[in-house]
């Protein structure tokens, strides 16, 4: 294995928990969401047929993930792959330990890679968005980028998905500029990662209490809102009947397609914040 394994210098442990924190919902009989404190991870497949982990968790969980993929899949599992949907520390956070444990490859888009191999730091996190208690306490998570580069993978150029045959990846860019999101093209199935999420995330008692509400990308990481409108329109004309997202509660059927179509209509408005460093005047 080689050393080339470190996160940012900024790397530390956000106390911060939503009241699903630590629970694993069976979304469908082969897609479990798995809370982590504030963030969601993916694991696609069943025990028969081995699975793909998407996202890994936040800083300091690598343990409770482990425990987590064995408590669906069994002692010992381990996942044949992780797909990143992009490289924030809530969706990063535990990828080293998880490397190390499983030595298993991880994939992520190729705008993404500067972030994950160590050349570049996300911008910091803007306090001054519009925004609620999480916004206010941003500045506290990490941005510089992590170095896992010797064991990034790219995605393929042709949208499929290593081992996970069915679905496809879409780039969705906008709330950073190498996000994807999954799909799956026999029932409709979305993970959309952060190019929407079903939570106001940038409010701390909404993100304790989970209450589902269609929201556009957490707003102080987001850097570019026309793309990152772009991309829930590309989402939404997939007419997913079942998405699981980067933060919130997974939403289905009516409930996602009205909260998607109206996310749209009203996103300059809803979605991008009133002021913010990251909103053009
Ligand atoms: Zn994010
Ligand atoms: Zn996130």
């Amino acid at each position: 294995m080689k050393e080339d394994l470190s996160y940012g210098r900024d790397h530390t442990f956000i106390p911060a928990y939503s009241f699903k924190s630590g629970n694993t919902a069976a979304v469908l009989n082969d897609v479990w969401c798995y809370t982590n404190q504030i963030v969601n991870v993916i694991f696609i497949g069943t025990p028969e047929t081995g699975f793909v982990m998407v996202d890994a968790g936040m800083p300091y969980s690598g343990s409770a993930l482990l425990k987590a993929a064995a408590s669906i899949f069994g002692d010992g599992r381990k996942p044949e792959a992780i797909i990143l949907t992009h490289g924030h520390f809530d969706h990063t956070g535990s990828i080293i330990e998880l490397i190390k444990h499983w030595e298993v490859p991880v994939y992520a888009h190729e705008l993404e890679l500067p972030y994950l191999n160590g050349e570049k730091n996300y911008p910091e996190p803007d306090a001054s968005v519009e925004g609620g208690m999480i916004a206010k306490i941003s500045p506290l998570f990490p941005h510089e980028g992590i170095n896992i580069g010797g064991h990034i993978h790219l995605l393929p150029e042709d949208g499929s998905v290593p081992s996970l045959p069915e679905f496809r990846w879409i780039h969705t860019p906008g709330h950073t500029p190498g996000h994807v999101s999954l799909f799956r093209d026999r029932d409709q199935t979305l993970i959309a990662g952060d190019a929407f999420v079903t939570v106001k995330q940038d409010e701390l008692y909404q993100v304790i209490t989970q209450k589902v509400e269609m929201n556009g990308p957490p707003r102080y990481l987001t850097t570019d809102w026309e793309t990152a409108a772009n991309s829930v329109k590309k989402l939404e004309e997939l007419q997913p009947k079942t998405a699981v997202t980067g933060h919130g509660q997974p939403v289905e059927g009516s409930e996602l397609e009205e909260g998607l179509n109206s996310l749209i209509q009203t996103f300059p408005s809803s979605a991008v914040p009133d002021y913010g460093k990251f909103v053009k005047e």
